[in-house]
């Protein structure tokens, strides 16, 4: 069997400024989505590590760019859930515009990962992290998770309108289904993350 390079995840730092980023060389892939659509589960799913992303909800302790290292030259960087009430305004905005020069800047950034509620795809924030993306040239792939939720026909359904929006306002974003409850998508995934990742050694 192959070996799961995400399986050699380890956690590095919390960033709250962008210099705290490791040097921007290598190839590192940004996890984002909105608070509770499951991205801290599907992290560890990807890296079939139960702790590695931790899944608690404090506010604050979330608005931090969490760096963790494969090996030394890649990177999964898990970006603030959005769509926090709680969230005082000033550190919203500060995020906000940390995220933009992230996305704009970081040269080893090789792709985004947007985390979506099957249940509910493609809500403002969504749209603006695949705006960004297009914007950027960033590649992006968005994981419909919690998908054991939703019938197989639900999922077929939400599957194929997401892919015929993303078709006509983010051209080349890919869309699957994902579940970290069944396992559903989760080697698709990897594979998409791996061709982004390694794809320039
Ligand atoms: P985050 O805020 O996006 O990091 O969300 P979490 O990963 O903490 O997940 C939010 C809630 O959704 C938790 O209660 C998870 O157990 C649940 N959850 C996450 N992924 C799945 C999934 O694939 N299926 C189901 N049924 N629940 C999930």
């Amino acid at each position: 069997m192959q070996k799961n390079p995400f399986r050699e995840a380890s956690y590095l730092l919390n960033a709250h400024r962008l210099d705290q980023l490791p040097p921007d060389a290598g190839a590192e892939i940004a996890f984002a989505g909105r608070s509770n659509a499951g991205k801290s589960t599907a992290l560890n799913k990807i890296c079939d590590q139960t702790g590695l992303a931790r899944t608690s909800k404090t506010p604050g302790r979330t608005q931090q760019l969490v760096v963790f290292l494969l090996d030394e030259a890649h990177r999964l960087i898990d970006l603030p859930g959005y769509g926090y009430a709680k969230v005082p305004d000033k550190l919203r905005d500060h995020w906000r515009a940390t995220l933009d020069a992230y996305l704009r800047t970081r040269e080893s950034l090789k792709g985004i990962v947007l985390v979506m509620d099957a249940r509910h795809p493609l809500r403002e924030f969504d749209r603006m992290m695949l705006d960004f993306a297009r914007a950027t040239g960033r590649d992006s792939l968005c994981l419909l998770t919690k998908a054991d939720k939703l019938s197989r026909g639900e999922a077929a359904r939400t599957l194929h309108a997401v892919r015929k929006e993303l078709a006509s306002f983010a051209p080349g974003a890919q869309a699957q289904l994902f579940s970290s409850l069944s396992g559903n998508g989760v080697d698709e995934a990897r594979g998409v993350l791996s061709k982004w990742l390694f794809a320039a050694d």
